[in-house]
């Protein structure tokens, strides 16, 4: 995994470590976790550009994974809570604001199996693209199929008998996944070691909970579980 000059000879577990290290150097606040969330993101960026052309069928109009039921650390969520208020146009940002509390509501009902089979779309999915792709989870950044066909097989099936809806079966890049898996896990590591929550949480229920309660943020950042009540 190439990710620039001056990382390249490093193990992608120590870059995760390191963008942990470097985007929490001066704290954990709320435009710290963007940082770190865009910095990870840049990462699995450059993941990908170093296996080249090699069959990625993502596509910017192609959205079937943004209906799949996507998981996020706290420091992802405090990213996508803070982008509402700097990402986004006004108006735009209050029917996101709505979109995430009304999903958030009707997965918690839903629960896990339910949601998958429910293809509900992400709230900050906007005329079919990604409204925060800077800021989107590492779950969405490190997805990358080799088959579009079968996404949108897995779209359609959801909910029915033969199942579908869990993006599971989507054919991947093995070398590419890997190399988020070792990513991410080298960023889990670093947060843990700061005493830092890194469970996952489906993603509305946390930015939905921050929105309720940005005191979570407070309670995260000194070391407290993160667990939202339902759902997940
Ligand atoms: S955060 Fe962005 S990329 Fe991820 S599911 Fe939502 S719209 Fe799609």
């Amino acid at each position: 995994m190439s990710t620039g000059q001056d990382s390249s000879a490093k193990a992608p577990g120590a870059i995760g470590t390191e963008a942990v290290r470097a985007a929490f150097a001066a704290g954990t606040d709320v435009d710290a976790c963007a940082a770190l969330t865009q910095r990870v993101n840049r990462l699995a960026g450059r993941a990908l550009q170093a296996f080249g052309d090699a069959g990625i069928a993502c596509r910017r109009g192609c959205d079937f994974c943004c209906h799949l039921r996507v998981m996020v650390r706290p420091h992802e969520a405090i990213a996508l809570y803070r982008a509402l208020a700097t990402h986004l146009p006004q108006q735009q940002a209050r029917e996101v604001r709505q979109r995430v509390l009304d999903n958030a509501s009707r997965i918690g009902r839903l629960g896990p199996g339910g949601h998958a089979a429910a293809r509900v779309a992400c709230a900050f999915l906007v005329d079919g693209a990604c409204s925060v792709y800077a800021v989107r989870p590492l779950a969405c950044a490190g997805f990358h199929s080799l088959d579009r066909a079968r996404c949108e097989q897995d779209h359609v099936r959801a909910g029915s008998a033969s199942g579908g809806g869990t993006g599971a079966g989507i054919p991947m890049l093995q070398g590419l996944t890997a190399a988020v898996g070792v990513l991410e896990a080298g960023m889990d590591a670093a947060l843990a070691a700061r005493g830092l929550d890194c469970g996952l949480v489906e993603l509305h229920e946390a930015v939905a909970a921050l929105i309720g309660n940005p005191g979570f943020i407070a309670r995260w950042r000194g070391g407290r579980s993160w667990r939202v009540p339902r759902g997940s």
